[in-house]
């Protein structure tokens, strides 16, 4: 199947390699042209595992293409997926569809007969018929609407888009539901996981279910913080917890708060929609709250710890990326931590494995990166762990406690054993531990 796919970032690079795969033609698209250049000279934008082999075999096999032109790679596309970013606005926390709409309106310009155009990206209730009447002003032909979110997460991208939990597809018409079904065939063949139902309610599946993972981050943070005030340990209860079937062992760890490109912003715009459908929404509301008061127990332990006073302190952070193995910081945890820092008047020093580039685009020289996890450490007043990636979950701390300044650890994910450390001579601090 010839397909297009508008917006080539961590969505729609993932999915349009993951297309081309299983055999289909895809030309990628992008406004950006530098991001377009370095893909076709096999450069890949993102640190993603396993994306480079993807995206390489099967540009060497001819079935992914880059293009920034949108009009050859959509006229004779069967499917055009739209999966360009949905940002919060800047006024109500609404997302800011100017990307989705600007893309649609090209759509449909571009269109030489029927075609199917699919949004991947994540966009609030309603935006399908929006979508419906941007190409109905431009296009001469025919045209189907459909809603395909996608569920991959960053830092397992790839597998999640091969092998799908789950595949939703919103469809109003059977030409559509055919296209789709067949299209994602291969991806299901142990099972049926494909949920076909209408386009609103597949609009809102996805909000619905970032906002439940959120939920029970957001209620594990509490426990944690509950925890702590009456002499109990997080990790106890969530393992205990989490051994019933109707709950589950899987987002239960407390932290410092969740970040990423997705769960803030779509927590907002779920309430926006709410919002207008004169709805309150207490529980995604309380969410939003408990991890915006999160965001900050690290930095508020880390001040009281040493008097309330930061200045000529240096802080080293350990994880930048709001979660392992992405290079993404968008509205990450251990940025806001960084912020929190430098207000109180510390110094800080971070290393992250991937996302130190990506930082530093967006701090400059506000903060030193270390490109060794111990030299963070060096002379530090203590070590913050923000993000878990696997080098930081055992590190010499014999070392760390020649290299810091004041042996003083916060451990940001329970990644450490407190007994142990402790017995080495460290202050520790954990989230929901005694
Ligand atoms: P991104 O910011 O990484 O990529 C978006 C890309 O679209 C950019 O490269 C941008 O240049 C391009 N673009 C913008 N306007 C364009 C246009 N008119 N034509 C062509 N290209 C255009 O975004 P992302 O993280 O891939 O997210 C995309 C969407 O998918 C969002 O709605 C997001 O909420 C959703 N989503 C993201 C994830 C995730 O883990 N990142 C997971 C599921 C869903």
């Amino acid at each position: 199947m010839k397909l297009a796919m508008i917006g080539t970032g961590y969505v729609g690079l993932v999915a349009g390699a993951g297309f081309a795969d299983f055999g289909n033609d895809v030309a990628c698209v992008d406004v950006d042209e530098n991001r377009i250049r370095r893909l076709r000279d096999g450069e890949i934008p993102i640190y993603e595992p396993h994306l480079a082999e993807l995206v390489d075999r099967n540009s060497r096999a001819g079935r992914l293409k880059f293009t920034t032109e949108l009009d050859s790679a959509v006229s004779d596309a069967e499917a055009v997926f739209i999966a360009v970013g949905t940002p919060q606005n800047d006024t109500d926390g609404a997302a800011d569809l100017s990307y989705v709409l600007s893309a649609a309106e090209q759509i449909g310009r571009a269109l030489k007969g029927w075609a199917v155009v699919v949004t991947k990206s994540t966009v609030p209730v309603g935006t399908a018929d929006r979508i419906r009447e941007a190409l109905g002003r431009t296009s001469r032909h025919p045209f189907s609407v459909a809603s395909n979110p996608e569920f991959l997460k960053e830092g397992d991208a790839v597998n999640d888009f091969m092998k799908p939990a789950r595949i939703v597809i919103g469809v109003d018409d059977d030409r559509a539901r055919n296209v789709l079904q067949n299209l994602y065939a291969p991806f299901v063949r142990t099972n049926d996981r494909i949920h076909v139902m209408d386009v609103r309610s597949a609009e809102l599946t996805k909000y619905a279910a970032n906002a439940m993972l959120a939920t029970r981050i957001s209620f594990m943070n509490e426990m944690a913080l509950l925890a702590e005030k009456v002499g109990a340990d997080i990790d106890k209860l969530r393992r205990a917890i989490g051994a019933d079937p109707r709950i589950g062992p899987k987002f239960l760890f407390p932290g410092p708060g969740f970040g990423g490109s997705c769960f803030p912003k779509d927590l907002r715009a779920l309430l926006h929609t709410a919002e207008q459908a004169t709805l309150e929404l207490g529980v995604v509301n309380a969410v939003e709250r408990a991890n915006q008061r999160q965001k900050r127990v690290l930095g508020e332990r880390i001040l009281a710890h040493f008097g309330g006073k930061l200045s000529d302190r240096k802080i080293a952070v350990w994880g930048l990326a709001f979660k392992p193995e992405t290079d993404d910081v968008r509205e990450s945890p251990a940025l806001s931590l960084v912020e929190q820092l430098l207000s109180a008047g510390a110094s800080v020093v971070a290393h992250d494995p991937e996302a130190i580039e990506t930082t530093r685009a967006r701090l400059g020289d506000r903060i030193g990166y270390a490109s060794d996890m111990y030299e963070a450490a060096r002379s530090a007043d203590a070590l913050t762990l923000v993000t878990e990636w696997h080098a930081f979950r055992r590190p010499d701390f014999l070392r760390l406690k020649s290299l810091l300044r004041t042996p003083t650890l916060f451990d940001g994910r329970n990644a450490w054993i407190p007994d142990e450390v402790r017995a080495l001579g460290f202050s520790y601090y954990g989230i929901g531990r005694q």
